[in-house]
């Protein structure tokens, strides 16, 4: 099946009588007709289910669904995309360990690689993407246990080239995690150039209505965890699951069985039924949606170019993007849906603007189908000086504009209206 098939036919397939629409199984727990039945289960010899923190049928539907659309081989859904993050790189590494990540990522990523993941004893190192990859080959270590991208980074739209940094962690047997939030598996796959597991916040374009907040861990079953000297854990044999040892039971799919067996079980932060349920509402459109917003996405940009109000414009889908030729090869469909700009009046110019749109809206999101805008220098860092703001790379007039599915012509004109105050 094609990708737009797949967002509608993958994982939930009924059989003769069964509801036509993904069914909701809002129940924790299951029966079982003997206690042998439950042992398999227990101890990962038969699939099902027996508790709805290990594994449930509807997340698991649209866990296959994920599974299909990105190419892997297993899937685990979780609470947030910040717990998808965590569970990935936690799947690998322990206190004493060592992660290589891309400098421009999602500021609650960089916030839980630099800060939390510190505290617990991992040590995260940022290179700046564009270097060379001699220089970022030296960032390697031998506790390094994982290098992280964004596919596009949240907010400064910088594209990752995902086979210069996927050539880099093979040279060292290292798996490469790629954060495929913003270009969702219709712009880009991240597992045909090279990534070996990809995460999601699916409270973005996947959900696409704003309506529950979500993330998803998919494992491409490509790395060879055997091969590799770093990852003993795959090896050996789990004391806490009667002596498993995962690349021997489950093969390929041995990074996503681990994480669920031992983290999930562990931590707990799993995707609910009843969120699975909008968030698979949010796939079936999902091409048609990617397709209108990275398509108003563009007239808008281009649109906004032509303001004397602005002083630059952000979107890699422009031939002067400094991203440009990185969107070329990985998003063939378009560059999304996310537009930065500084605005000339500095603070209060885009304090002025924002206050005056009359259909978009501020909001502390993007990836609605609403179009919406931020001014991180009046709101998220409004407790930053002037001074601060511009030393982490945010310049006092910049404005996040998640482009909607609005018509463009009513995009356009609000924005418009709204300059003309600045
Ligand atoms: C929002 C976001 C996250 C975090 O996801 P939550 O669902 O909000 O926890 C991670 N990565 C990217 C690129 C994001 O945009």
């Amino acid at each position: 099946m094609q990708f737009e098939s797949l967002c509608l036919h993958a994982g939930y397939e009924p059989k003769n009588g069964e509801p036509r629409v993904l069914p909701i199984v809002q129940s924790t727990t299951f029966k079982y007709e003997s206690t042998a039945a439950v042992q398999k289960l227990f101890d990962l010899e038969a699939p099902g289910f027996f508790y709805s923190r290990l594994s449930n049928p509807t997340v698991d539907y649209v866990e296959q669904k994920l599974t299909a659309l990105e190419g892997g081989v297993g899937t685990v859904m979780t609470s947030a995309g910040q717990a998808a993050s965590f569970i990935a790189i936690l799947n690998l590494c322990k206190a004493g360990d060592h992660v290589v990540s891309a400098s421009s990522i999602y500021g609650g990523t960089f916030n839980l690689f630099a800060v939390t993941l510190k505290r617990i004893g991992i040590e995260v190192t940022f290179v700046h993407e564009t270097a060379s990859e001699e220089e970022i080959e030296k960032e390697i270590r031998p506790n390094t246990k994982a290098v992280f991208g964004e596919t596009i980074a949240n907010p400064s739209m910088d594209v990752f080239d995902i086979e210069k940094f996927a050539r880099i962690a093979h040279r060292h047997q290292i798996p490469l995690i790629v954060d495929n939030t913003f270009a969702t598996p219709y712009l880009c796959r991240p597992f045909e150039y090279g990534a070996d597991i990809v995460v999601h916040s699916t409270t973005k374009y996947l959900d696409g209505h704003a309506l529950t907040v979500g993330g998803a861990i998919v494992d491409s079953g490509n790395f060879d965890w055997a091969a590799s000297p770093r990852f003993k854990e795959f090896v050996e044999p789990d004391e806490s699951y009667h002596g498993t040892v995962y690349t021997k039971a489950f093969g390929k799919a041995a990074y996503i069985v681990k994480a669920r067996a031992q983290l999930i079980r562990d931590i707990g932060c799993v995707q609910t039924p009843q969120a699975a349920f909008y968030i698979n509402l949010g796939l079936e459109t999902l091409p048609l949606r990617m397709d209108r917003y990275c398509e108003n996405a563009l007239k808008v940009a281009k649109w906004l170019k032509t303001s004397d109000k602005i002083e630059e414009v952000r979107y890699p889908g422009l031939e002067d993007d400094p991203n440009y030729a990185l969107a070329k090869k990985y998003l063939k469909k378009g560059a999304s849906g996310v537009i930065s700009f500084v605005l000339k009046g500095g603070r209060e110019g885009g304090a002025r603007f924002i206050d005056n749109l009359k259909m978009s809206t501020l909001q502390v999101h993007v990836a609605d189908i609403r179009t919406c805008v931020l001014h991180p220098a009046s709101s998220t860092h409004r407790q930053l000086t002037d001074e601060q703001l511009v030393d982490c790379g945010i310049p006092l007039g910049l404005v996040r504009l998640s482009v909607g599915l609005e018509a463009v012509e009513d995009i356009i004109a609000d924005l418009e209206q709204a300059l003309a105050h600045v």
